[in-house]
This record gives structure tokens, sequence and C-alpha cells, in this order.
């Protein structure tokens, strides 16, 4: 039998069927994921393959086998270790919330953001959020940084998870798909989430982290199906996604607009900083790469002013 996981406890996973059956599932031997040491074998989102085995009365799955992930989130382990806890696999795509008020969103924290779902490969929708409450100058801005990341290939909408204002978007977007949502604490998720699917009653973490603050959890994200055939990943009590351990000279391959212009650049490992003929430099001179993505690149190559850690994308 085959299944998607939706859930896992560490020792346990609850598999669905394309049918809709749930089955719970152990783990048969020992699974090593090829290119990554994680604390946990299978994730949520991985699809897996089982089989049903009976003790007494009690009929349960045990997991053989895991399709190649077509990609995958990791939380960096707590630890000092080097390994790491795989959030979830097979991500369609993670809407990042971006508010310019209460709280407001950095263009270091988006770039950020942006470098590490491209590094993992997850497609990214920017959703300016709270579009009910700005002034002129803010829709402005708004306007600014949705040309901006627009440009750069990023598909980008003005929300109001409050009024519902295209929250219909949102959902049209996520037919057929399974999704995340991100973005600094306070730009409306939960709220957001409850707009898509009122009955959903997600992100109690906020409540009960602070309940078990002090003590080491090991928590777990959870997938839920919509009544629209959409999945949804949520992900109570993990705090962020870590950023993936980037050289140097990878970075600038993770801003696509970077990234086009490279073979045009003189050296093939350019850093786009003080090399003599770097098509990057020269094509912001002329204005066709923004400054500010410019500015979020140096500051993630060379480390200065960089403040924004990777546990404060917070989902
Ligand atoms: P989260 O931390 O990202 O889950 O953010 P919440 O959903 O808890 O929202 C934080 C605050 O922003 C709450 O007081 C919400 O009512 C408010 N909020 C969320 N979305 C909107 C919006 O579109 N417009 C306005 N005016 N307030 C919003
Ligand atoms: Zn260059």
């Amino acid at each position: 039998m085959n299944g998607t996981v939706y859930k896992s406890t560490g020792s346990w996973y609850t598999v669905k069927t394309p049918e809709g059956e749930v089955y719970e599932c152990r783990i048969k031997g020992k699974f090593r994921i090829r290119g990554i040491k994680s604390t946990n074998p299978i994730a949520v989102g991985d699809r897996v393959r089982f089989e049903l085995e009976q003790t007494g009365d009690v009929t349960y799955g045990v997991i053989h086998e895991i399709e190649d992930r077509v990609n995958y989130i990791v939380r960096k382990s707590v630890n000092l270790s080097k390994q790491t806890h795989v959030i979830a696999a097979n991500v369609d795509q993670v809407f990042l919330l971006i508010t310019l008020n209460n709280p407001k969103t950095y263009t270091i924290f988006i770039d950020r953001f942006l470098t590490t779902t491209e590094a993992y490969d997850v497609k990214t929708v920017l959703l300016f959020n709270k579009i009910d409450t700005y002034a002129e100058e803010e829709l402005a801005e708004i306007k600014y940084l949705s040309d901006l990341y627009g440009k750069v290939g990023f598909t980008c909408l003005e929300i109001s998870a409050k009024t519902g204002f295209n929250v219909d978007r949102v959902k049209e977007m996520m037919i057929g798909k399974t999704s995340m949502f991100s973005g600094n604490s306070g730009v409306g998720k939960s709220t957001l989430i409850n707009a898509i699917e009122p009955s959903l009653q997600l992100r109690t973490a906020e409540i009960s982290e602070q309940h078990l603050q002090g003590q080491h959890t090991t928590t777990f994200a959870e997938m839920f199906d919509l009544s629209f055939d959409a999945r949804i990943i949520d992900t109570p009590g993990i705090k962020g996604f870590g950023l993936v351990d980037m050289e140097k000279e990878e970075i600038g391959d993770y801003f696509p607009e970077f990234f086009a212009l490279k073979q045009d650049c003189k050296f093939n490992n350019c850093l786009h900083i003080d090399e003599p003929h770097c098509a990057v430099k020269k094509a912001l001179e002329a204005d066709e790469v923004s400054w500010s993505r410019y500015r979020s690149y140096l500051q993630m190559v060379t480390g200065e002013g960089d403040t924004y850690r990777e546990d404060e994308f917070e989902i």
C-alpha cells in the first residue's frame, strides 16, 4: 500500500492512502535518507509504502520504503550536533506574509527567507497582508516591493486576512497543493489560516509553547486536508526553519536575477563584489538589479550588520 504521512509522533506515523483511508504506521528497521543526517527518518509530507500487520486485534502499518523527496525543509537542532530535524517534505509552496507596520518586515528578512526557500527548492509566494491598514505612502512601498519581487519571479499579492480581501485568490493558489505559511510573529498567519478554513482550529502553539517554557520538547508538524482540495502543513511549537549551510560562493545562485547573469561575469566563481567585468555589478549600475536586493546579498556574504538569524523564520 502507499500513502502520505500526515502526522508523526516520533515512533508512530499517521499515513493516509490516496483513497482516504488512514493507518497508524511504524517503521521497519533503520532508514538512512541520502544526503542528510536527521533526527527523524520520516517527516510529514513523505510518501511511503507500507504493509499491514496484525497483533491481536490491532491492525497497523509497517513502513518499508520512502519515495524520493521533491524537497524538504529542516529545522536546525537545538543542540550543537550536526543533526537536523526535517520539518516537512514535498512542500509545493510557502506563503510568506509581509507587513509594513505592526510588525515591520525588513527586506533583509525577505531576502534571507527567499534565499533559503530557493535553496530548498520550494516555491514562495509573497503576501502583503493588513492592506486595510495602510496609508498612501505604505501602499506605494508595497507597490514598489511587488514590482521588485515580481520582476525577480515571485508571485506577489496584496491581502487582508481581516477583511477577507483577496483571500479567495490565496485559496485558488492552494488548490491541489500542499502549502505552508510563514512570516514574522504578528503578521497574521493565524488570522489568514482561519479565514481560509474557519473550521480548522490550528496554531494553538503559542499558548502551549509558553506553558512548556524551559522544558525540552520535540514537536512535529501536521498536515491537514482542507475542504477545497488543498493541504496545509501546520507546525505548532516549531519556531522556524533553518538556513541551509551555504558557501559564500553559493549565495548568489539563490538570487535568481544574479544567477541569470552569472554566466556573463568574467570569473565563474565571481562573488559580484569587486571582481572586474562583473555582469551583476554592471546590471546594478544600470538599475536593472535592485540595490535593496544587492545590499541584502552583501550582508549575507560578508555577515556584516546581519541581525537576522535563521531561527527567525517563524512558521
Ligand atoms: P501571527 O502571529 O502571524 O499568527 O499573527 P495573528 O494572526 O495572530 O495576527 C496578529 C494581529 O494582527 C491580530 O491582532 C490580528 O487580528 C491582526 N491582523 C491579522 N491580519 C490582519 C489584517 O489583514 N488587517 C488588520 N487590520 N489586522 C490584522
Ligand atoms: Zn559577478
